[in-house]
């Protein structure tokens, strides 16, 4: 695959010696430690864990947690979005190393006391401590404020009941953020806080790792906890404003994805390029049919344009500037893309794009989900559309 942002040519300014830096590493620890590997994961339905402890020694996790806690001390998310594409590249879409590091770090940075950093950064950058973000349920996924498990207070603890579902990382995580209601009297958004569960803890149960049509080395669970008993210190950020910070914390979930998606397109068409230029039909080669030029062609600039904007966005987040809108615009959009690219490339392979060997038909099944997850494409439209005052 090209470089990011290269694919017809076109340099993305976004990143600098630095990033190339890092992503020659983290090219060269992917191709040793994973890609001879994620087969077989695939096969299992999981990663191995040891993965996570290595990565962790190659300063892969925590790239923006302070050094003093074993992290990369640089605060910039250009170094997350390398790490997303150099396992896209590779097709390696069940490491969580997205969801750890773009998703729960920035609640582990911003909503932690100086005590529960000590206990968990340290971890979370080591690799020993795979982390979660249990929000949604069997009953609520969009409707996150229908949520019904509850973290009642028992004096200084918290009581938790309920159940969570499709939990990325949900058997490998060790400390999993869980949405709860603490307060049952308020409604909606409010009376919902964040409470941490820590492996082992009693009263706190794994069910199946889903069997997914995609993304199938990722280890996505159901959890289950029956009177775990929370210490007030496990609480996270404020009481009762849980909904106030994964508002605050979702944009980057978004934007991840949106990152995921753009290097999936690159990706997808990269081997669909290769592929028609050497199938031939006809006499001909089956990219020289003015419609596959003219698909691929519509395709490449399509995802040109959803790199450019991904940039702005990239850059925007990195000031602190990145809003809500514009994340749901890039999460929407570029993931929409991705699916139009997955069907059309699949289209371009024939009855190949349908075989399991082929690499296209496992990009396929592997971009289905992310018009789903991180709130679907239509909760996304919703956000932009309440944007405009309707
Ligand atoms: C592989 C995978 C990994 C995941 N990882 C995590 C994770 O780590 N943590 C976590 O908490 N969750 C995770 N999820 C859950 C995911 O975020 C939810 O599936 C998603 O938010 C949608 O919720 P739902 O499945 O309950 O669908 P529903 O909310 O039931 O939606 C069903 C359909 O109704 C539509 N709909 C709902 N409300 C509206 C509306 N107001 N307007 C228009 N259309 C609407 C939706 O867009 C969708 O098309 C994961 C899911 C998958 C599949």
């Amino acid at each position: 695959m090209r470089e990011a942002g290269t694919l017809a040519g076109m340099q993305s300014t976004l990143y600098e010696a630095e990033h190339s830096a890092f992503r020659d590493m983290a090219r060269a620890f992917l191709a040793k430690h994973v890609a001879p590997f994620h087969d077989q994961w695939e096969t299992e339905g999981m990663v191995d864990r040891g993965i996570w402890t290595e990565a962790g020694k190659h300063g892969l996790l925590g790239m923006d947690v302070d050094e003093s806690f074993g992290g990369g001390g640089v605060r910039d998310f250009r170094y997350n979005a390398v790490l997303v594409e150099e396992l896209i590249r590779i097709g390696a879409t069940g490491v969580g190393f997205g969801l750890h590091n773009d998703v729960v770090a920035p609640y582990l940075l911003n909503l932690t006391t100086e005590d529960q950093k000590q206990r968990w950064l340290p971890g979370f950058c080591s690799g020993e401590l795979i982390t979660a973000i249990a929000m949604s349920e069997p009953a609520a996924g969009s409707d996150l404020q229908g949520i019904r498990t509850t973290a009642r207070r028992d004096g200084a603890d918290f009581i938790l009941n309920g159940s969570k579902t499709f939990v990325t990382n949900g058997i490998l995580s060790d400390v999993i953020i869980v949405v709860a209601r603490t307060d049952v009297d308020k409604p909606g958004a409010q009376g919902i806080s964040l409470v941490v569960v820590e492996r082992g803890m009693f009263g706190f149960e794994r069910g199946r790792n889903l069997d997914k049509v995609g993304l199938k080395a990722q280890d996505t669970a159901e959890l289950f906890f029956d009177d775990v008993r929370i210490p007030a210190e496990n609480l996270l950020g404020k009481e009762n404003a849980g909904f106030l910070h994964l508002m605050e914390n979702l944009p980057q979930e978004r934007l991840s994805i949106a990152v995921g998606a753009v290097a999936g397109c690159e990706r997808m068409l990269e081997i669909t390029v290769d592929y028609v230029k050497g199938r031939t039909a006809f006499g001909r080669p089956i990219g020289s049919f003015q419609n596959s030029r003219f698909t691929l062609a519509d395709l490449a600039t399509k995802t040109q344009i959803a790199r450019v904007f991904l940039d702005k966005a990239i850059t925007s987040l990195n000031a602190g500037e990145l809003s809500a809108i514009d994340a749901a615009m890039a999460k929407y959009w570029t993931t929409d893309l991705q699916n139009t690219v997955a069907d059309a490339c699949v289209q371009l392979h024939g009855g190949y794009g349908y075989m399991s060997e082929y690499p296209i038909s496992k990009a396929w099944r592997d971009s289905r989900v992310q018009s789903i997850y991180g709130g679907t494409n239509e909760i996304m439209k919703e956000i932009i559309g309440r944007s405009m005052g309707l």
